[in-house]
C-alpha cells in the first residue's frame, strides 16, 4: 500500500503548487471565509494551509490520510456534481506520502484541537491534543524528502513559487466571496479581504492582475438568454510582457477552452484591429445543465450543450463593450 501510495501521489503531487492547489480546494469545500497560505523556498521546504471552515472531527483525523478517504459524495448528486470518482479522496494520502504533513483541526463541537502527523511512507498517524481555532491548518514540509529523484526535477525556488502565486491567483479569482493572504519566506505577497463592493472587487483584480490591467481595462457586464458575462477586457493600452493574463471561469470554474479563446479573439481583432494576445478576466454563468465540466484534476475542459450560442454571446458582448470605447 506504500508503494501504491506514492504511485498515486505522481499524479496529484507534481510540484508545490500541485500541493496548494490541493489543500486550498479542500478549505473552500470546508466552508472557508478566510484562507492563508505560507510557503517557504518556492513551497519545496514549507507549504501552510490554514482556514476557518468547518473542521475535521478528532476521530476522523487518521481517516482524513488514508486513500479513498472523501467526506464528499453522500448521495448520487453529489457524484454528478463531482463527475468522476477516480480522484476523490486521494490528495491528502497521496501529499502525505512524499512529504513531512501535519493536519491540526477543531470543529465547532470541539473544546480542543487535535493534530495528527505523517512523515512518508511511516503511515502509522500520530493523534496529539493541539491548541487551533475552529478550521484547519495543513502543514506540508520537505516535499519529496523521501522520494529524490523527483525533488530533483523541482525548478528554482522563482519558478516554483511563480507556479504557487498562479494557484492561488485563479483560486482568489474564482472566489470573491473569500478573504486569501499569501506570504513567501515571511513576507505578504498577497492579502485579499473578501469582496463585497465593486471597488473591492477592482482591488483584488489590481492586486491579483496588477493595477496596469484594471486601469487598462473595460468593464463587460451582460446578460441573454440565460447566459451572463461579467468581468473586466484589457484594451490595447494595456502591454503586458509576461506571460498571458487570461482568465476565463464558468460557473465559477476557471477553464481553458478553444470555443471561448476563439470568440474572445476574434471580436478583439475585429474591433482593434490588434493581433496581440487579448488580456482578461471574465465570468460566464449559465445554467448547469447547458455545461459538462471535465474535473480531471489536471484538464479544464468543458462542453457546452450550445457551443454556437455561447460563442455568439461571447464575441457579439465583446464586440459592443470594445467598439463603445475605441478611440
Ligand atoms: P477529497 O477532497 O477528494 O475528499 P482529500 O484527500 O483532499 O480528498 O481530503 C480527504 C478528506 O479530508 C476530505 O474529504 C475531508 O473530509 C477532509 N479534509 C481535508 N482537508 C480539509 C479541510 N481543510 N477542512 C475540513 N476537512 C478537510
Ligand atoms: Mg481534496
Amino acid at each position: 500500500p506504500r508503494l501504491a501510495n506514492q504511485i498515486a501521489a505522481g499524479e496529484v503531487v507534481e510540484r508545490p503548487a500541485s500541493v496548494l492547489k490541493e489543500l486550498v480546494e479542500n478549505a473552500l469545500d470546508a466552508g472557508a471565509r478566510r484562507v492563508d497560505v505560507e510557503v517557504e523556498q518556492g513551497g519545496a521546504r514549507l507549504i501552510r494551509v490554514r482556514d476557518d471552515g468547518v473542521g475535521i472531527p478528532e476521530a476522523e483525523l487518521p481517516l482524513a490520510l488514508s486513500r479513498h478517504a472523501t467526506s464528499k459524495i453522500a448521495t448520487l448528486d453529489d457524484l454528478e456534481a463531482v463527475g468522476s470518482l477516480a480522484f476523490r479522496g486521494e490528495a491528502l494520502a497521496s501529499i502525505s506520502s512524499v512529504s513531512r504533513l501535519t493536519l491540526t483541526s477543531r470543529t465547532v463541537e470541539q473544546e480542543a484541537a487535535s493534530r495528527v502527523e505523517v512523515e512518508g511512507r511511516d503511515m502509522d498517524a500520530r493523534v496529539s491534543p493541539a491548541a487551533h481555532p475552529v478550521g484547519t491548518t495543513v502543514e506540508v514540509r520537505d516535499l519529496f524528502f523521501n522520494t529524490p529523484a523527483r525533488r530533483k526535477f523541482l525548478r528554482t525556488e522563482k519558478t516554483e513559487f511563480g507556479h504557487v502565486e498562479e494557484v492561488l491567483r485563479r483560486q482568489a479569482l474564482g472566489r470573491f466571496d473569500t478573504g486569501f493572504t499569501l506570504r513567501h519566506n515571511q513576507k505578504v505577497v498577497h492579502s485579499l479581504r473578501p469582496a463585497e463592493t465593486e471597488l473591492d472587487h477592482e482591488r483584488r483584480i489590481g492586486s491579483l492582475c496588477g493595477q496596469k490591467f484594471i486601469d487598462n481595462a473595460v468593464v463587460i457586464d451582460a446578460e441573454a438568454t440565460g447566459l451572463r458575462l461579467r468581468g473586466w477586457v484589457a484594451l490595447p493600452t494595456f502591454s503586458r510582457s509576461q506571460a498571458d493574463l487570461q482568465y476565463f471561469f464558468v460557473n465559477g470554474r476557471v477553464i481553458r477552452d478553444r470555443l471561448v479563446a476563439h470568440a474572445v479573439r476574434q471580436a478583439y481583432r475585429d474591433v482593434l484591429y490588434n493581433n496581440r494576445h487579448p488580456a482578461f478576466v471574465l465570468y460566464l454563468e449559465l445554467d448547469p445543465a447547458n455545461v459538462d465540466v471535465n474535473v480531471h484534476p489536471t484538464k479544464h475542459e468543458v462542453r457546452f450543450r450550445d457551443g454556437r450560442l455561447v460563442h455568439d454571446f461571447i464575441f457579439r458582448t465583446l464586440h459592443r463593450a470594445l467598439a463603445d470605447v475605441r478611440p
